[in-house]
């Protein structure tokens, strides 16, 4: 869910800068989760299901709208760890079993179309972008619901303390119908960190952009050094032996990424563009789905894009995706996939404040953001580091820092400094013991 930014006049200290996206907190309305585990073998098969859907409307409006069902091979997740409890994240996605009622699966995520709706754009203009999610194929017939928190701006009006849900789409889905379109993998698949069965661990996939058929030793290339720098940083340095890397080889006819404010279009096959929101260093795509498309060739928990770019940039998004430049000229990618990658795993809160920023449409006074890492502390019962200051107005021998999230005044960090917040510092402890315990959760 967001990007990050480099300055000419930070560039020493590389610090990260970014707009955001709209962002809250709290079930309490979903499905009850039945508290006897669901076991995977009763309510599915070991492959996966994917709902193409439209997710659409303006800064006031949103609305779905089914598209297709796929069947995909592979299906890395757990066979566990079936419901989401963490609470992450602006939408959340839930399989109800038709017969019992019963959830019996659910993930939290983020889209590149609630970041949007924070835009001055989305007062004028309606807008809709393919989105996807994957779940494990059900065995019987299932109701496919999406949920998703009322705006920071409505929860605020309404003088609540965090979003509720809201259930704004719902399809029956018919294992066997014959319009479940079948997905065969075609494309190579290079192992480039195998660690273990892909249902015990976190599984990440590589993808290509703007690579051509001529620059594969360059993409091989760029994602050693994906492997070298991720296993650089702590947590993961101490459980490499939980992360599967692969990477899909699927060249573009062009080479390069395309930058709308130097004129420059490339053909590729996720049509991945820097200037995102008019920030030159955000790259992202509309096009979801055909992001999905390439990564079904591998097993996968997440996607990771890497560009055939030496632009700095990059974003992120909870349990969509991220991207990094391949090679960035100041030699920082690394720092930029990891601190990508806090965001796109368990939807990690930017750190750093944009000077003079005093408003935010994500983040408002008296809201509690979902994020694991910045308080407003105005509900902190899941955040122990933030009750401490509560207690004590002091945490690990100082005050919290104020400032996060872009904005100067109203919100607080754990720590002064952060991965999250400048790419020359570690992830701080309070991220690093977030990271492992949502690792926990995804390697049972
Ligand atoms: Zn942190």
């Amino acid at each position: 869910m967001k990007t990050m930014s480099i300055t000419p006049l930070l560039l020493a200290a590389a610090l990260l800068l970014a707009p955001g996206g709209c962002r809250h907190q709290t079930v309490d309305n979903t499905p009850a989760a039945d508290s006897t585990p669901v076991c995977f073998d009763d309510y599915f098969f070991d492959k996966t299901m994917r709902l193409d859907y439209y997710h659409c409307g303006d800064a006031h409006n949103e609305m779905f709208f089914f598209d297709e069902l796929k069947e995909e091979p592979y299906y890395a997740g757990s066979h566990v760890a079936l419901t989401d409890s963490f609470n992450y994240g602006t939408q959340r996605f839930v399989l109800v079993d038709e017969a019992s009622g019963r959830e019996i699966y659910s993930i939290h995520y983020c889209t590149l179309w609630d970041e949007w709706r924070c835009e001055p754009e989305a007062d004028s203009v309606p807008t809709g972008m393919p989105e996807a999610v994957v779940f494990p194929y059900p065995k019987h017939n299932a109701l496919a619901q999406i949920w998703t928190r009322m705006t920071a701006e409505e929860a605020a009006e309404k003088k609540l303390t965090h979003q509720p849900w809201v259930k704004k789409f719902e399809y029956l889905i018919k294992p066997d119908d014959i319009f479940v379109r079948s997905f065969s993998p075609s494309c190579e698949v290079m192992n480039l960190h195998p660690a273990g069965e892909p249902s015990h661990c976190l599984d990440i996939v590589l993808l290509p952009e703007g690579y051509t058929e001529h620059e594969r030793e360059q993409f091989v290339a760029d994602c050693r050094v994906f492997v070298s720098e991720f296993f650089r940083f702590e947590p993961w340095t101490s459980n490499e032996q939980r992360v599967n890397i692969r990477a899909v080889w699927a060249p573009a006819e062009e080479s390069g990424v395309s930058i709308p404010s130097e004129h420059k279009w490339v053909n590729t096959s996720m049509k991945i563009a820097y200037d995102t929101f008019n920030s030159s260093r955000y790259q992202m795509t509309r096009d979801y789905q055909a992001v999905r498309d390439i990564a079904a060739n591998a097993p996968y928990d997440y996607i990771y894009i890497l560009t055939n770019s030496d632009k700095y940039g990059g974003g992120g998004i909870y349990n969509f995706y991220g991207i990094g430049a391949g090679h960035d000229r100041f030699g920082s990618s690394g720092a930029v996939h990891v601190h990508e990658f806090g965001h796109q795993m368990l939807g990690l809160g930017d750190e750093y404040v944009e000077i003079g920023n005093h408003i935010s449409s994500q983040y408002k006074p008296g809201v509690e953001p979902f994020e694991a890492n910045l308080t407003t502390l105005t509900d902190i019962s899941g955040k122990p580091w933030a009750q401490q200051q509560a207690d004590s107005d002091a945490v690990y021998g100082q005050a919290l820092p104020e400032g996060g999230g872009y904005l100067e005044h109203g919100i607080w960090r754990p720590y002064e400094n952060c991965l999250m917040r400048a790419l020359s510092y570690p992830l701080c402890p309070v991220c690093q013991k977030a990271v492992i315990e949502y690792l926990d959760y995804l390697c049972r």
